[in-house]
């Protein structure tokens, strides 16, 4: 733990940030959730650690350790931004429309592409997003397959 936080104010001091406890506190309720939160639920389970967290500091928050590399945004195929600690290699998700599920997975197939692409392009990948949607078996019975009343 006390290492971790070593690490951490390493990591701030290279940014030339302050390693605050707002900042501490928005960082262990990512890394103690499964990831992929919302901002309000970030926000409410940050209050669990500090009453002193608002909504307004949260985003503010996530928008730095977003820049330092530490956490990731994504879109996830709506309008919000859903966070995680990085934590982990490069990972894709898929998300069911039905119950609103997030599946992480991996394949080599992505560093296969990045490679024909840097190659043939001439290009250096530094990051790639994938984002798939579908539904569970269960969920399709659920929502009578492909609705189109949802813009
Ligand atoms: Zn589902
Ligand atoms: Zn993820």
């Amino acid at each position: 733990m006390s290492e971790s936080n070593n690490h951490l104010r390493d990591a701030f001091r290279a940014a030339g940030r302050r390693m605050t406890r707002q900042r501490r506190v928005v960082l262990r309720v990512l890394e103690e959730s499964d990831g992929h939160l919302e901002a309000e639920a970030v926000y409410l389970r940050a209050m669990a650690h500090d009453t002193h967290v608002s909504l307004a500091t949260v985003y503010r928050t996530l928008a730095v350790l977003k820049e330092m590399g530490l956490v990731e945004e994504h879109r996830l195929g709506e309008e919000h931004g859903h966070y995680e600690a990085v934590r982990k290699g490069p990972h894709y998700h898929f998300t069911c429309l039905g119950c609103g599920k997030v599946i992480e997975f991996d394949t080599p197939l992505v560093a296969q592409i990045e490679q024909e692409l840097s190659a043939r392009e001439r290009v250096r990948v530094t990051g790639t997003h994938l984002h798939m949607s579908g539904y569970y078996a269960q969920c399709q019975t659920k929502t009578g397959g492909q609705s189109n009343n949802e813009k």
